[in-house]
């Protein structure tokens, strides 16, 4: 075995005995007769001691090695009250698994400022720090807090095609690929397969989606590659029931992490201010109001940015929903009352992280709607054809994960926030 603990399994009564940890080698003090190795696991850190003339070859191999450098040691665990930990490894054996190059492209515990494009270039590195390490520890609570929410609610979870023949449903810039031969697209959302399924008797569905979107965005809050919480849900009365959803899968994945994660959001510094359900509801209208006693706003525009930020600061509420937009500002599946649009979005410290709606379920409502838009429903053909045997009410939300943590964490930038970014300049690594 090439190791028994990790290193934050070892405890008092394994001192005196015999053991074997391994991991990445962060730094060596050679003293010339003892050397301490600070050697690096998933868990933490943990110090490997050597003394030359116990055993002068291992010692010898041992200081040699680069930083970064991959091994397994086996031992005596000794308690050590100077040692952080509380114990040491006194080194007998060990293996050298992997030899690091040198000099490294970044360095992993060095206090000066790595620029975040050496960070991405070189990911993998950059993920064995403990603030980046952190991030995706965080990012994968939410994403398992979350789906126990739905779950327990009765969403079932699917996965939907990400490459489709035709129709978008628009608001954005697709990817064309080609499908041996034939044009195909990157879906930009799974909003037209999970509206399809609740045609299905499944009711209610959730999906851990990817979004794939060609605008040559330059900020600090957009991806091509995006990846988000899309929930689809039928037999509601209004979008009422799907905001609930929203605010209460949110109130229980933030409470859990403030819990579970209290090691990854000090190392990050996050300070958390969980606001408790229900969030405050804001119609588009109030909206308009609030904006256009600061600035020149006209109503039935988008909110931008700085309009979004400007609210953020007039309202002073860390989560509230915008609701009941112009019905031209959403997409053409919205429900609508009069000019108004079911459709709300949610806002976190003054973004979008969420938008949704209840649907149009209506197949002659939703033909009269697209002919208005001007839309070929040809390249819409399965999606119309699952509104003609029996649809039910529905309504949902895509929700982004990037976004949420972005703000959660107070991060600045969102590519933070994502293993492998991709925009407009970066496709590698
Ligand atoms: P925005 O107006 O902020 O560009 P949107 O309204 O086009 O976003 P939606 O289609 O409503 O986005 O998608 C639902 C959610 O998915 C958004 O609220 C956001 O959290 C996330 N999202 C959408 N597009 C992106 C993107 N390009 N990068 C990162 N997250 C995104
Ligand atoms: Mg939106």
């Amino acid at each position: 075995m090439l190791r028994t603990h990790y290193s934050n399994e070892v405890s008092k009564k394994d001192y005196g005995k015999k053991i074997a940890i391994a991991g990445w080698i962060e730094e060596i003090r050679n003293l010339g007769g003892i050397a301490f190795i600070i050697l690096r696991d998933r868990y933490g850190r943990m110090q490997v001691t050597a003394i030359k003339k116990q055993n002068p070859e291992l010692f010898k191999e041992l200081v040699s090695l680069s930083r970064e450098s991959v091994i397994a040691a086996r031992g005596i665990c000794q308690e050590n009250e100077k040692v952080r930990n509380g114990w040491e490894l006194l080194i007998e054996e060990m293996e050298v698994l992997s030899h690091a190059d040198t000099p490294l492209p970044m360095g992993v515990v060095d206090k000066v400022n790595v620029d975040f494009d050496t960070r991405l270039d070189n990911r993998i590195i950059d993920l064995r720090r403990d603030e980046t390490k952190a991030i995706f520890m965080i990012r994968h609570a939410f994403i398992g807090f979350a789906s126990e929410y739905l779950r327990k609610k009765g969403f079932i979870e699917v996965h939907t095609p990400k490459i489709t023949a035709a129709s978008s449903e628009g608001g954005t810039e697709v990817f064309r690929i080609d499908y041996f031969g034939k044009p195909a697209y990157l879906v930009q959302s799974p909003q037209l397969y999970k509206q399809m399924l609740m045609a299905s008797g499944l009711d209610r569905v959730y999906e851990i989606a990817w979004y794939f979107r060609a605008e040559e965005h330059d900020t600090s809050r957009h991806l091509n590659e995006s990846t988000a919480i899309d929930i689809e849900m039928a037999f509601i009365e209004s979008e009422e029931e799907v905001m609930r959803v929203a605010e209460e899968m949110t109130e229980y994945a933030i409470q859990k992490i403030m819990n579970e994660c209290s090691n990854e959001l000090e190392i990050l510094h996050a300070k958390i201010d969980a606001p408790s359900v229900p969030y405050p509801r804001i119609t588009y209208d109030e909206v308009v109001e609030i904006l256009q006693k600061e600035i020149d706003f006209k109503w039935g525009e988008d909110l931008g940015t700085d309009e979004e930020n400007l609210l953020a600061e007039k309202l002073d509420y860390e989560l509230y929903f915008i609701t009941k937009f112009p019905v031209e500002a959403k997409p053409f599946y919205a429900m609508f009352d009069g000019k108004y649009a079911r459709a709300f979005d949610l806002e976190f410290k003054g973004m979008e992280i969420a938008s949704g709606a209840q649907r149009i379920h209506d197949y002659e409502l939703l033909i009269k709607r697209m002919d208005e838009l001007g839309m070929n429903k040809e390249n819409f053909a399965d999606y119309l054809k699952a509104f003609r045997y029996g649809m039910p009410p529905h309504g949902g939300f895509g929700y982004g994960i990037e976004r949420f943590l972005m703000r959660l964490l107070n991060l600045k930038n969102i590519r933070e926030c994502i293993l492998f970014p991709r925009d407009r300049k970066r496709l590698r690594p």
